[in-house]
């Protein structure tokens, strides 16, 4: 066996251990408080590990712990980053619904699979680096983020300046399917609101003297859904509309917000342009529209497949046959792809159920993933 992962296999349960401890000390991204202790405990974990800790405090989120690991005495040749998060989907609380436990090689737990274990792999990665890390010439950063779940508006910044600095970026999310697929390429996401505004007016007594805001918007939400492409990945869904008093009242107010997604950047302006383009049909309404993309997709540049390809290569060596594929979600990797630093996202854990109840991680594939992750970091930092 690979000696680098018959290392990490010994390390397992503690793997485990700390995977518990991080799932059972909930972390919502709306809750900075709770944000916040996940962070120490991490922080303490790196210092431990020899990593320099450096806390970005952040007043509407949680804070931004950023990590970094020197692995060379004179000047690095270049950096490489590790890009996670800390927050998870689930309120506080679901830990006594839904709580920590293993069951048939799987550990289940909120916020497990996106993406505690990702952390948990990243920090054992980094340990084997440190043992293997001879001849390592660069050295790796670890930026943990505490509000990706919520669109990353406190952090993108951090994220962006620090992708400016490094080589490459490589995405702590987990893996795809049970495979433990990577991801190479990722739709950029944007939101958009419509409002508006009619005149109420009783439905019997004199109708026309109304002008019916869900009917307008209704209307405006057909047109949209022709802005989406199936053929150049342009997705278009109205996910929350809410609008009217009373059935026998002419609605005078209506909104809608609606997930854009778009697989090319090129393809976000025209986008946006034909959003802030909608015209009312009925003259007596007035319409608003707010919103624009905030998440630039991910491509699938030739940077990126050759990352793609050396984790192919090396994941051989333990026993992985890794493919690639292309996900709707986004993740903080849209950021550092669409500066063109080079991304491979999806080295964090194998399992299934993001954001469902049945979320969890193959316990066999940490120290595997770790592996993979800690050879693709000695590779790169040559
Ligand atoms: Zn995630």
């Amino acid at each position: 066996m690979n000696p680098l992962l018959k290392g990490l296999n010994q390390k397992k349960d503690e793997m485990l251990a700390l995977l518990r401890q991080l799932v059972e000390l909930e972390s919502p991204s709306t809750e900075k408080a709770a944000v916040d202790r996940v962070a120490r405990l991490l922080g303490d974990c790196i210092a431990q590990r020899g990593g320099k800790v450096r806390v970005f405090p952040s007043r509407q989120a949680g804070d931004i712990l950023r990590a970094e690991f020197k692995f060379t005495s004179g000047r690095a040749a270049g950096q490489i980053l590790l890009l996670g998060h800390m927050d998870t989907v689930w309120e506080m609380g679901t830990i006594a619904k839904m709580p920590f436990h293993v069951a048939k090689g799987r550990a289940y737990g909120p916020g497990s699979y996106d993406m505690k274990a990702g952390i948990v792999i990243a920090l054992y990665a980094l340990d084997a680096v440190r043992a293997a890390g001879e001849g390592m010439r660069k050295n790796v950063v670890l930026l943990l983020t505490a509000d990706e779940e919520t669109g990353s508006k406190a952090s993108r910044g951090v994220i962006e300046k620090e992708a400016w600095k490094s080589d490459c970026a490589l995405v702590l999310e987990s893996a795809h399917g049970p495979e433990g697929a990577l991801k190479t390429a990722r739709k950029g996401v944007g939101e958009y609101e419509i409002r508006v505004q009619g005149r109420a007016a009783h439905a019997g007594l004199e109708p026309e003297k109304g002008a019916s805001a869900i009917v307008e918007l209704s209307r405006q939400l057909l047109r949209t859904l022709d802005f989406a492409d199936e053929k150049r990945g342009i997705t278009i869904n109205p996910g929350v509309i809410q609008g009217g008093t009373r059935s026998n009242v002419v609605a005078a107010e209506a909104v809608a917000r609606v997930d854009v997604r778009i697989t090319r950047l090129a393809d976000g302006a025209k986008l946006h342009r034909r959003f802030m383009g909608l015209k009312p049909f009925d003259k007596w309404t007035k319409l608003t529209v707010s919103g624009g993309i905030n998440r630039p997709p991910l491509e699938r540049t030739k940077a990126t497949a050759e990352l793609f390809g050396k984790a192919k290569k090396l994941g051989r060596e333990l026993g992985l046959n890794l493919s690639e594929v292309a996900v709707g979600g986004g993740s903080d990797g849209n950021f550092t792809s669409a500066l063109g630093v080079p991304t491979l996202d999806g080295m964090g854990s194998v399992g299934d159920g993001a954001h469902a109840n049945y979320e969890h991680v193959v316990i066999s594939e940490l120290p595997r993933r770790a592996a993979l992750l800690a050879r693709l970091i000695l590779e790169l930092g040559k």
